[in-house]
């Protein structure tokens, strides 16, 4: 087992654990926000003949030589072909046909001309326009061919892809599978929300951050409940969730007497790969697995609410999301101008949860409040986790800072554009 390991080792450690679980049939719908596990070709070309981009008159060009609003041309009109109909013969010199948006231009015609460019008299039309060759005409196939690979593996599936399923004649879509995701909470404080939490009980609030940073990460999650402060309570709720892809403690992993977590995963056959990480909130994470038979991925995080959510973000986030198939697994950093100073030690990484606004091309970060790994309150409030380097010990206001953006909604606008 490794030990004071940087965040960089620990993440590389935990990714190197992992691949993309297996595919499993969905609806397109079911389908939104995940990811192709196959390549999907397309069996029909799209559209699958020429046809009219307007609603208007299909024509041949060569009968409009010179045709103006003051001098038109006169043709006859033989025929319509409404969208989803065909033209009964080919055209012929002088004729039009009457066509609406994406019906097939009929055989004979090489141009489309707009409505708005003519005027009907009778069973005859004027044209005021000479066209271009194939004017307002889509191209057969100019948005998909038959034998194309339309959508590849790794696509992140939205509302494009739906449409685009769909006008394939295609209604499921194999896609990776969710990961399931155990939690469980350790201490004999601990209630659950609907609890007493009189007399200095305390809520397992964990088992709910974590649920919800579990499932904004793709993942569907079971909660084990809570185990007591003893090894065989604890060794019963672990075994509960051994049948989930991963399995998230939290609390018990530090050095305390109570901290049974390490030495239980260990009689399960659960081997660490590290243990403590130089980072701020959250030294005392875990991370094992099972190497000899089957066993999920297991954190053993800090009971610390920030820290635990820290860890999660960090280390498990990146994880589910490959697990579910993604490529993009990490949190875009964004630069960001500093408001105030601070301070550390030298030795260990700081995520400092930031407020974030926007000031010209501007970010500008500052402070939550409070720190403490205790204080669920800079979580609701943070919009990003401003890095502080491990070796850094002052950054003064005004230094540019990395951050990782945490909130999507963070450019999302009030105002219309
Ligand atoms: P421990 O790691 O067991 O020393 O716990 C550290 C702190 O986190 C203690 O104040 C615990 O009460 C608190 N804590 C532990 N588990 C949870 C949980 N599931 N939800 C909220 N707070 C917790
Ligand atoms: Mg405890």
């Amino acid at each position: 087992m490794r030990t004071g390991i940087d965040v960089a080792e620990a993440r590389s450690l935990v990714l190197a654990a992992a691949e993309p679980l297996p595919s499993e049939t969905v609806t397109v719908i079911e389908g939104m926000g995940r990811v192709l596990a196959t390549s999907v070709e397309s069996t029909r070309t799209l559209p699958p003949a020429d046809c009219s981009a307007m609603d208007g008159y299909a024509v041949r060009r060569e009968d409009l030589r010179g045709a103006t609003p003051g001098a038109p041309c006169e043709l006859r009109v033989v025929y319509e072909v409404p969208a989803g109909g065909r033209g009964p013969r080919p055209l012929t010199r002088g004729e039009a046909a009457r066509i609406f948006t994406g019906a097939p231009v009929p055989e004979g015609a090489n141009s489309v001309v707009r409505q708005e460019d003519t005027e009907a008299a009778g069973d005859r039309v004027r044209i005021q326009v000479e066209p271009e060759l194939r004017e307002h005409v889509r191209d057969a196939g100019e948005d998909v061919r038959a034998g194309d690979e339309v959508l590849a593996p790794g696509t992140v599936l939205g509302p494009g892809h739906a449409g685009m399923l769909a006008s394939l004649g295609r209604t499921w879509v194999s896609v990776h599978r969710r990961p399931r995701v155990a939690i469980l909470s350790g201490g004999d404080e601990l209630v659950d929300p609907d609890g007493d939490a009189s007399g200095g009980r305390i809520v397992a609030s964990n088992a709910y951050s974590l649920a919800a940073q579990a499932v904004e990460a793709g993942a569907v999650t079971s909660n084990l409940g809570i185990a007591r402060d003893t090894p065989e309570d604890l060794e019963r709720v672990l075994r509960a969730g051994l049948d989930a892809d991963v399995l998230v403690s939290s609390a018990g992993v530090s050095v305390g007497d109570h901290d049974h977590v390490r030495p239980v995963l260990e009689k399960i056959g659960c081997r660490l790969v590290f243990w403590g990480v130089n980072m701020k909130p959250g030294y005392p994470i875990a991370f094992g697995r099972f190497e000899e038979g089957p066993g999920p991925l297991v954190f053993g995080l800090p009971g610390n609410p920030v820290s635990a959510m820290v860890t999660f973000d960090q280390f498990v986030r990146p994880l589910l999301l490959r697990m579910g198939g993604r490529r993009r697994i990490f949190r875009p950093v964004i630069k960001a101008s500093l408001v105030e100073d601070l301070e550390k030690k030298a030795g260990r990484l700081h995520f400092v949860r930031v407020a974030l606004t926007r000031e010209g091309d501007r970010v500008l970060a500052s402070s939550t409040g409070n720190q403490s790994s205790g204080v669920l309150r800079s979580m609701t409030l943070a919009q990003g986790l401003l890095i502080f380097p491990a070796e850094t010990t002052e950054i003064r206001s005004g230094s540019e800072v990395d951050v990782q953006l945490l909130d999507p909604e963070f450019e999302a606008r009030t105002e219309a554009p």
